[in-house]
């Protein structure tokens, strides 16, 4: 069973692609739920009213015990989440991937734009559609920190242990591969067609 945090943003959309991949999901309220899933995601939306809401109810210990041991997906504000210091200082990070990260860094809503990026995952090629709305940009990689992905040579993509962050969007484009990969305990399974 893999979690979806359901405070505020997009987790509705990665529920849909759960289901595409057939595995079962539950939206995540409160930290009790972290004991009974294999897997969470943190979903795309505010960084800072999801942080407020985390706080209100307790989540941020919970989750870095939690990613001690299983994985984390991340998408754009999820990213911002899961880094180390962010430029603002309403958010409160997680420290689960060691990478600064700047908010908003390509601009505002109007700017959003999609496009198609090369991913390289277990050294294998493959592509993807991305969606980059208020995306964050990755300003600093740690040394256990591996790039799957650029945009115009900056980093957009990375895995770390069993972790991943991202900072597009494939939930908005049915894209699966992420999802796959990070909770599928078959790594090798996922390849380019
Ligand atoms: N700009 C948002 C933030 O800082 C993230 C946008 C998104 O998740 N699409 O939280």
């Amino acid at each position: 069973m893999i979690g979806v945090l359901a405070l505020q943003g997009d987790y509705e959309k990665h529920i849909q692609i759960l289901d595409q991949l057939d595995m079962a999901s539950t939206e995540v309220r409160y930290p009790e739920q972290l004991d009974s899933i294999e897997g969470l995601i943190i979903p795309g939306g505010e960084s800072t009213t999801m942080t407020d809401l985390m706080q209100r109810v307790g989540f941020h210990n919970p989750i870095r015990e939690f990613s001690e041991k299983k994985p984390i997906l991340g998408t754009c504000a999820g990213l911002i989440i899961m880094a180390k210091p962010v430029d603002d200082s309403r958010i409160e990070p997680l420290h689960i991937l060691d990478v600064d990260v700047d908010r908003n860094a390509y601009g505002r809503q109007v700017h959003s734009f999609t496009d198609h990026l090369p991913v390289t995952l277990n050294g294998k090629s493959n592509s993807t559609k991305a969606a980059f709305i208020r995306a964050p940009k990755i300003s600093r990689i740690g040394p256990s920190v591996e790039v799957i992905s650029t945009y115009e040579g900056e980093p957009v993509a990375v895995k770390q242990d069993h972790h991943m962050g991202l900072a597009f969007h494939p939930e908005l484009d049915g894209v699966t591969l992420f999802h796959q990969f990070v909770f599928s305990t078959q790594f090798e399974s996922v390849h380019a067609a």
